[in-house]
């Protein structure tokens, strides 16, 4: 679900807030590894009596049925996908930097200058030109981890066609957003020059919410088909859990995910109107009843926080402290690298790429904030779940599911900077500490 950002990378912001946020597992995580099988992980703590269960010595179990081969491979692809961001800084900064020095920038500006007397229409045209040549200049780092990675770890059912006919799609739906993005953003810094970044924080947000309200009905279709799940008793289960916690949902969405990856995922997307839970048909295949109603409560929990809405108020800050680094940055790269751009100042839109190069950057550096405020609020809805659904094996042994393609047990430090969710070892802990407090009747 990530497609629409692979373009563009002030779109970063707005894409996590679309489809990270509100999933039980980060979409480019959340697969299942080619060995796996459709079988539940034993639950070795749910044989135990719950009465006197020791919540770490429980979790360990857990993680024990975890085999050294799908431990490995998980291992290699989360600590390979740091260096993969890593390295997609750098392109980007490189193709960025290319951009400007060769002067292909301010060629595609002049050109928009020549097609058109109007700013915005300028701008849009700028954009276009932008998505297609960037899109073109990072397509090899985005076949190689869209496509002929997710390939070689077994995570794609997806063919070349299927994989073409999404970038098209991707590609469209970029041109339409980053054009109507940067006529406004740019409108914005030519008539607030000095405060530009304020306000174009707010226009940012305000096409943020915008996009997330639309998202379910109009983009999300155009990647997956989207049905009512299929009535029967757990679809009950999931609805009634619903309304028992206040959530005005009266249906869950299933939508096919297999034709494209083998992962497992749900989440919560929309605004307002249009939010909506929606679970993949990966997860209805390999997920027992139980299991899927853990997820399914977890999506629960967000919907009932009102999640989206505490991610806009962090988006606020974290673009308007972003937009001020850029602002304050801009002048200062241009004197120094700049001679040659043509680039007149932050108003131009020859300067994008500068300015995307400085997001960018800032965006990393912050990486360890956003993931602290996601995961924290993971951590709401994995607690929240556990006590709607009252399912603390299921939840333990779907985890571990989502195990297989991510790193169980990372340090403390790779937690606290790479994952965005809790790691498998803290959500089995949650849900074992859970299960051995009611036990106690702590709780109850
Ligand atoms: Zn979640």
């Amino acid at each position: 679900m990530r497609e629409l950002t692979r373009c563009c990378a002030i779109l970063v912001v707005v894409a996590a807030a679309l489809w990270t946020p509100v999933g039980i597992q980060p979409p480019r995580a959340a697969a299942a590894g080619p060995g796996a099988t459709a079988t539940a992980v034993p639950a070795p703590a749910a044989m135990a009596p719950a009465q006197g269960l020791d919540p770490e010595e429980a979790t360990e179990a857990y993680l024990a049925t975890l085999d050294a081969e799908t431990r490995a491979r998980s291992k290699a692809y989360t600590e390979g996908g740091y260096w993969l961001g890593l390295i997609a800084l750098a392109y980007g900064i490189a193709v960025a930097f290319f951009l400007l020095n060769t002067g292909l920038s301010h060629r595609m500006r002049d050109l928009a200058e020549r097609l058109s007397k109007r700013k915005p229409l300028q701008t849009a045209l700028y954009g276009v030109q932008y998505v297609l040549i960037s899109t073109l200049l990072l397509l090899p780092l985005s076949v190689y981890s869209e496509f002929i990675r997710e390939h070689r770890y077994g995570f794609s059912t997806q063919g070349l066609g299927g994989y073409i006919s999404d970038r098209a799609i991707t590609l469209l739906i970029s041109i339409a957003l980053l054009s109507v993005l940067l006529v406004v953003l740019y409108g914005v810094i030519r008539r607030a020059p000095r405060t530009w970044w304020i306000w174009g924080a707010g226009a940012s947000l305000g096409f943020l919410a915008i996009l997330t309200f639309i998202s379910p009905v109009y983009l999300a279709p155009l990647f997956n088909r989207y049905r009512p799940l299929d009535e029967g008793p757990l679809k009950d289960r999931i609805l009634a859990m619903a309304r028992a916690n206040g959530v005005p949902a009266d249906e869950v969405y299933q939508y096919d995910a297999s034709k494209r990856t083998t992962k497992i995922s749900a989440n919560v997307s929309g605004f307002l109107g249009t939010t909506r839970i929606s679970l993949n048909d990966n997860l209805l295949e390999r997920g027992t009843d139980e299991e899927i109603e853990a997820v399914m409560a977890h999506e629960i929990g967000h919907f009932a926080m009102r999640a989206a809405s505490e991610y806009f108020v962090f988006f606020a800050v974290v673009l308007v402290a972003g937009f001020a680094f850029v602002r304050w940055g801009f002048d200062r790269a241009l004197d120094r690298w700049g001679s040659g751009w043509s680039v007149r100042n932050v108003g131009d839109v020859a300067g994008l790429p500068l300015f995307l190069v400085l997001f960018s950057i800032y965006a990393a550096a912050i990486t360890p904030v956003t993931n602290g405020f996601i995961r924290a609020n993971e951590v709401e809805a994995d607690l929240y779940g556990l006590n709607a659904a009252r399912r603390p094996d299921g939840f333990s042994t779907i985890i571990l599911k989502l195990g297989e393609y991510r790193k169980v047990d990372p340090g403390p430090l790779e937690e606290w900077l790479f994952y965005d969710h809790p790691s498998a070892r803290n959500r089995i802990f949650m849900a074992m500490r859970w299960k051995a407090e009611q036990a106690s009747g702590g709780i109850d």
